[in-house]
């Protein structure tokens, strides 16, 4: 790849367009004219207030949000969302459902818990997380202020193949590692939002696509920068907003709508993670981690027959020009984090060494 640049197989923050980072690169010191970079100038300057503008439109267009959803930018991560979803929204009946696929969702749950009365509408934890649930396992609660879920487990490499019909209960889900990776459609959902590490921008920045009517609704002791209500008055603005990754997410919805929107992009992704399975599942030295129905398009997780194979593997394909393929902690294995901006040459690069691998180990 050009300028030495590895394949990047790491679960967030991830790679991103190399015309984004070139692009990046070119106005680095000197921003489109104007005499200093995008890091150094004014969060109350015309230059930057053009920049989240046209972020929040571009996004809008990515992703066909309806107008009477608000596109707010946030700080504090995904995680920080766990903890605003309920000063936010679990506020007129105190209680909300959530439904456990992993590790995300599981301290989403936790700490909710804080804030009102948590209901697990289903869990698949006795199964290691292997899949998610159906909609007839839902025991969901027609008084829940919300249906928390998170569509994309990283970790665990499952992903919601349906979208689960919660009646009139709003439907918030951590899109985190999916965001904008297939068309969606946003009026399903009474809330999404995402670190933007992973599909998005550099770290720094959550994404959070509210309806309107969800707004004004908050405890009393939510803090000032925990409340949507007042992001959403101030433009995203209440205080000094992460310029540069919006500014970087700017670039990325250029790019995203220069090769032709999520049609393409989805199109892309259902090719590259085909690739993969399909080596998986005709390979009977590798394991793939997920039940076939439940599988994500963007984290692949998968075993060798051991755990001294799997080490190995790590180290090799690291020594091949391919990086972070170990597995998060909680699952052991392997792990390839196929993102927006990782190349289709990629993946044949990582399944090439797989079947190299297979052979020499078998
Ligand atoms: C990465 C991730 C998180 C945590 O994001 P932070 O921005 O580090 O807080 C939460 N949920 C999902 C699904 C993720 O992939």
């Amino acid at each position: 790849m050009a300028y030495d640049r590895i394949y990047n197989f790491s679960a967030g923050p991830s790679m991103l367009p190399l015309e984004v980072l070139e692009s990046a690169r070119d106005n680095l010191l000197n921003f489109e004219g104007c005499g200093m970079s995008v890091m150094e100038m004014s969060h109350r300057s015309k230059v930057f207030d053009n920049i989240i503008v046209q972020a929040e439109a571009q996004m809008r267009k990515v992703m066909n949000i309806p107008d009477n959803y608000k596109v707010l930018f946030m700080q504090g991560g995904a995680s920080l969302q766990f903890a605003m979803i309920p000063m936010n929204l679990m506020t007129k009946n105190g209680k909300a459902d959530y439904v456990l696929t992993g590790n995300f969702s599981s301290k989403a749950a936790e700490e909710a818990a804080k804030y009102g009365k948590v209901n697990i509408a289903a869990s698949t934890k006795d199964e290691k997380f292997c899949r998610i649930p159906q909609q007839n396992e839902l025991k969901l609660d027609p008084e829940a202020d919300y249906v928390h879920i998170c569509f994309n487990n990283t970790i665990y490499g499952s992903c919601w193949n349906y979208i689960p019909d919660t009646g009139d209960v709003p439907l918030v889900a951590d899109m985190s590692s999916c965001i904008m990776s297939r068309p969606i459609d946003v009026s399903k959902f009474g809330m999404i939002y995402a670190g933007a590490q992973k599909n998005v921008a550099p770290a720094g920045l959550t994404i959070v696509i509210i309806r309107e009517d969800l707004l004004g609704n908050h405890l009393p002791f939510t803090p000032a920068l925990c409340d949507y209500t007042l992001a959403a008055k101030n433009g995203s603005m209440y205080n000094t907003p992460p310029c540069w990754s919006i500014y970087i997410c700017k670039l990325v919805m250029d790019w995203l709508l220069s090769i032709g929107g999520l049609e393409v992009m989805e199109q892309r992704n259902l090719e590259k993670a085909k690739l993969l399975y399909d080596y998986l599942d005709s390979s009977d030295f590798y394991t793939a981690g997920i039940s076939p129905e439940s599988r994500s398009i963007m984290n692949v997780r998968f075993n060798t027959p051991n755990e001294d194979l799997d080490a190995k593997f790590v180290k090799e394909s690291a020594a091949d020009g391919m990086s972070n393929l170990k597995a998060h902690r909680s699952t052991g294995g392997l792990r390839a984090s196929i993102y927006n901006c990782m190349p289709y040459e990629g993946v044949e690069h990582l399944v090439e060494f797989m079947k190299k691998f297979e052979a020499e180990n078998k």
